[in-house]
């Protein structure tokens, strides 16, 4: 176990992740809540002690403003571990928690619980984050009533590399690639719409708790936000066997990268600009972090790296 800087990494235990979670049926959990937590430090510990006991793992944010989790359970543990975190706190006894049953693809190698200055970053100029003053909260009922109705627009509030993979029909898309940087976009960007009725989402919810918030600050009046994301809405989809408009994949991030919801592709290679079906990879070069979509033909002519230039800083240190 290490703790540094406000970190907590539970060191992966691969004997543990082969008797838990490998080949065996298990549940990926995702929560987040907004609520004043005065003493981060200390519930830290407290959480941690449960989740190594139970073979938990996964990330786990927390700060002044509130909690957000995302962590494989095995399965039987689930209701226990559901339980445990709607009482950590009065606030939390409500709160949705996203789930499904993975058992091919492994999600999480460790556990990390961090603290936090905020669980999703909106320190911005002149907004004063009030959490109460969110959207209206959508089903998948009214998601689909307001898809194909021209006085609606869609937003999709995550980072533009998962826009790319999939999104709602329809959607904007507002370039960024931090949250941050999107929100100071944001009420520019959607300055021709604001006598529209303005439906935000994002994967799991979060994000739209915030933007909302924000785009009410700037005088927009009719928002609203898809309840728990992406993840509920599909899920509703297939409860209620309503028809789906998420078209593509969603990004995740864990293990899995992506979750495939239908067989639409919307990817294209940096390279070629064709379409591929292939998921995001890091550029071989390890001094560049870009993280990108390529084909195979480019991929082969590029030894995997995004440019000819990452594929020569390869070259050269190979030949040093
Ligand atoms: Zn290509
Ligand atoms: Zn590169």
């Amino acid at each position: 176990m290490i703790y540094k800087k406000n970190c907590l990494v539970l060191n992966s235990n691969l004997k543990n992740i082969y008797q838990n979670y490998k080949n065996k049926k298990y549940i990926i959990a995702s929560f987040y809540k907004y609520f004043f937590i005065s003493n981060p430090e200390k519930l830290l510990f407290f959480i941690k002690k449960i989740l190594v006991k139970e073979n938990i793992l996964g990330r786990i944010y927390i700060s002044t403003e509130g909690i957000n989790a995302s962590i494989s359970i095995p399965y039987l543990k689930f209701k226990y571990i559901k339980n445990f975190f709607k009482n950590i706190n009065q606030k939390t006894k409500k709160m949705y928690i996203n789930y499904s049953i993975e058992k091919k693809q492994i999600a999480f190698f460790d556990l990390r619980i961090k603290i936090k200055k905020q669980i999703v970053s909106s320190k911005i100029k002149n907004f004063f984050f009030n959490n109460k003053n969110h959207g209206i909260y959508l089903t998948a009922h009214k998601v689909n009533k307001y898809i194909f109705n021209k006085d609606c627009v869609f937003v999709d509030m995550r980072n533009s590399y998962e826009y790319e993979i999939g999104h709602f029909y329809n959607s904007l898309t507002i370039p960024a690639n931090t949250f941050r940087e999107q929100l100071k976009k944001l009420p520019e960007s959607l300055k021709l719409y604001k006598k529209k009725k303005i439906i935000m989402y994002c994967t799991g919810g979060i994000r739209c708790e915030k933007s909302t918030v924000l785009l009410k600050n700037y005088g927009f009046s009719k928002i609203y936000q898809i309840h728990g994301g992406i993840l509920k809405y599909i899920k509703q989809t297939k409860k209620y066997n309503l028809p789906n408009y998420f078209q593509g994949k969603i990004f995740v991030f864990d293990a899995r990268l992506s979750i495939k919801i239908t067989n639409d592709i919307f990817s294209k290679c940096i390279n070629c600009n064709k379409y591929t079906n292939r998921l995001h990879i890091n550029c071989y070069n390890s001094s560049c972090n870009h993280l990108f979509i390529q084909c195979v033909f480019c991929s082969i002519q590029l030894s995997s790296c995004c440019s000819i230039h990452c594929k020569d800083t390869i070259y050269r240190q190979f030949i040093k």
